[in-house]
């Protein structure tokens, strides 16, 4: 038994060198990514549980590294780390606003859902910076308008944390132009329902790890009743994420939860099997 500790204790510490080493060099490729085109953006359809009308999407970012896909689960921290998140950031929505303009123009546009890291709203000269980068795209734009009331942006409880001023000045202020602003994960962070009545918010978003336990014999249907009663008395919207069965659906919809998204409806997708999707749902 006390070889066996041992070939453990050595088997731990070669398996956190590699993970140092896998993270350097995803450290140290990151930096190139955006100028070597490796990012794309995927999209997942968020739907209405009763009709399966797609009423938004959520964009997800995907990066393909040496003909493998990362996901964002492991570089988005590493992006976060190095402070590299705002640049990756403003990539997104600049792509996502592309993306945006098009489906406009073919008369197909949906609202998009994006992920915004709290680490982009860390510093007052972050929080001038994210409203800067819009107010310069308007100025690219000239007369045509910012599609501003297309825009979801998805938060985390982290950044409700902060409790700073600014964070909800800047809030009003994007809300102002006409963005809705989500909070993503609710339930897994450590806030309190005071944060979520005092934040400048529209809608959260139930995470799939509470929707993954339902019927599961654990009492997480009651967990998600308390989210909804209490989102309804705060007047906020409700997403169910990471709907995959129908039993999961049906209790979804007992709940009167307006918008869903999971593999139950679909996976995300390339941009173009999306638009091909939203050009099928406009013809039917
Ligand atoms: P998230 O914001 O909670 O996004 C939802 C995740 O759940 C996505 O994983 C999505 O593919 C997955 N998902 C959706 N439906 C189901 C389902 O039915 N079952 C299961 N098992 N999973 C489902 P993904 O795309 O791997 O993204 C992981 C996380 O990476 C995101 O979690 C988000 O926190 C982060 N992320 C992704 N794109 C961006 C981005 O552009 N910016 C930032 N800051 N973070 C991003
Ligand atoms: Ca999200
Ligand atoms: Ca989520
Ligand atoms: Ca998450």
């Amino acid at each position: 038994a006390k070889s066996r500790g041992r070939d453990g204790f050595q088997f731990f510490n070669q398996q956190i060198q590699k993970d140092a080493e896998r993270n350097a060099e995803l450290h140290l490729h990151l930096k190139s990514a955006i100028s070597r085109k490796e990012f794309a953006l995927y999209y997942q359809p968020i739907v209405n549980p009763n009709t399966g009308k797609i009423v938004k999407a959520e964009v997800l970012l995907r990066w393909q590294y040496n003909g493998q896909f990362i996901s964002p689960d492991e570089f988005i921290p590493i992006a976060e780390e190095s402070g590299f998140i705002v640049h990756i950031g403003e990539w997104v929505r600049t792509e996502a606003l592309t993306a945006l303009k098009q489906l406009q123009r073919k008369k197909l546009a949906v609202p998009l859902a994006i992920n915004v890291s709290t680490i982009e709203f860390w510093t007052d000269d972050l929080q001038q910076r994210f409203l800067t980068y819009f107010d310069n795209k308007q100025a690219e734009l000239g007369q045509e308008k910012l599609p501003y009331h297309l825009l979801t942006l998805e938060i985390t409880e982290s950044l409700m944390m902060k409790q700073q001023d600014s964070v909800s000045q800047l809030l009003i202020e994007l809300r102002r132009r006409g963005m809705q602003i989500s909070v993503d994960d609710f339930g897994t962070g450590y806030s309190s329902l005071s944060y979520l009545a005092n934040f400048p918010v529209d809608q959260v978003k139930i995470d799939k790890s509470f929707i993954q336990k339902i019927s599961s014999g654990t009492r997480h249907e009651a967990l998600i009743e308390a989210i909804v009663s209490m989102s309804r008395a705060l007047d906020l919207t409700i997403v169910a994420e990471g709907v995959e069965t129908q039993n999961e659906l049906d209790f979804i919809k007992q709940q009167d939860i307006e918008a869903v998204q999971g593999y139950f409806f679909y996976k995300p997708m390339s941009e173009e099997a999306f638009f091909e999707l939203l050009a099928k749902q406009a013809q039917l």
